[in-house]
């Protein structure tokens, strides 16, 4: 199963100003690609941060790396030149991003947007790129995403604006993702159960796990009200749909068996993924 790690970069992300979505969402469309994220960090604009983190995850030696954050003109946005420095590139104009810059800024004129089109010094600042870096056209912001090699590693570097990291996410990285993930499915199956009592789950949820080693099985703790309704989440990623559908069922013919042996019945089911 291809392996992915993301990297959320925002002083703001820290501050507890600005909730970090972007992980949230990257994490369940890799899950439904059929990859699983290993990993996820939350750091600060700090170039040595940035660096730090980099290369310790470019050691697991995942598939995907994704980055978020950062891209944009200001003083703040350091992540391209930190990438560079941690994969030892030097940082260059990339004709391609900036042709892509311009023609962003051509458009935004156009419409009246912005002020003017003209190239300044601060918007020639989002296509410098390290060196070797592909430049990912961003059809909703300025700043284009990057795309990188670094050993058997893509790393990809996306804006922090969620609309712009979902944009490119879901239009220029679909190649990408075709590549890495080829046609990954994932499944989701929500059993609601008549149980409010977490602890009475809690033995049967353990054995139905160990039984299902490749089934993600876990109970959703919920606040303490009465009536409530405790659900259990059955999760599988994998590239053949029919073989993900039938661990699903399974593990869930055993769940179902077990919780009617302790007087537990399954209200409804949700699909989903
Ligand atoms: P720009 O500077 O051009 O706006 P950028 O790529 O540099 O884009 P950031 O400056 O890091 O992005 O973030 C811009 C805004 O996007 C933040 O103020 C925040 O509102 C939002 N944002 C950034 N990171 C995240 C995240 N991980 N989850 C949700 N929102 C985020």
């Amino acid at each position: 199963m291809p392996s992915v790690e993301i990297i959320a970069i925002g002083n703001e992300l820290l501050l507890g100003d600005v909730l970090d979505t972007n992980t949230h969402w990257l994490c369940r469309q890799i899950s439904a690609l059929g990859g699983r994220v290993q990993r996820g960090a939350l750091i600060p604009d700090d170039p040595q941060a940035i660096a730090e983190t980099l290369q310790a995850a470019l050691q697991r030696e995942p598939d995907l790396i994704v980055l978020t954050g950062g891209l944009g003109p200001t003083s703040d946005d350091k992540t391209l030149a930190s990438v560079a420095t941690a994969l030892g590139r030097p940082l260059e104009l990339n004709q391609q991003a900036l042709a892509m810059v311009r023609a962003t800024y051509e458009r935004l004129a156009a419409r009246e947007l912005v002020h003017d089109a003209e190239l300044s010094e601060v918007r020639r600042k989002m296509a410098y790129l390290p060196r070797g870096a592909e430049p990912l056209h961003n059809p909703v912001g300025a700043a284009p995403g990057v795309l990188l090699r670094e050993g058997k590693t893509a790393v990809v570097c996306l804006p922090g604006v969620p609309p712009e990291m979902k944009g490119i996410f879901t239009t220029s990285l679909q190649p990408l993702l075709r590549e890495i993930f080829g046609g990954g499915v994932f499944l989701e199956r929500v059993l609601v159960t008549d149980c409010g009592d977490e602890s009475r789950l809690a033995p049967i949820v353990n054995r139905v796990a160990a039984a299902h080693p490749r089934v993600y099985v876990k109970s959703r703790a919920q606040a303490y009200r009465k009536g409530r309704r405790l659900r259990i989440t059955l999760s599988l990623s994998g590239t053949d749909p029919q073989a993900v559908k039938e661990a699903i069922d399974a593990a869930d013919r055993d769940l179902t068996a077990q919780l009617a042996a302790a007087g537990i019945a399954v209200l409804e089911r949700v699909e989903g993924g």
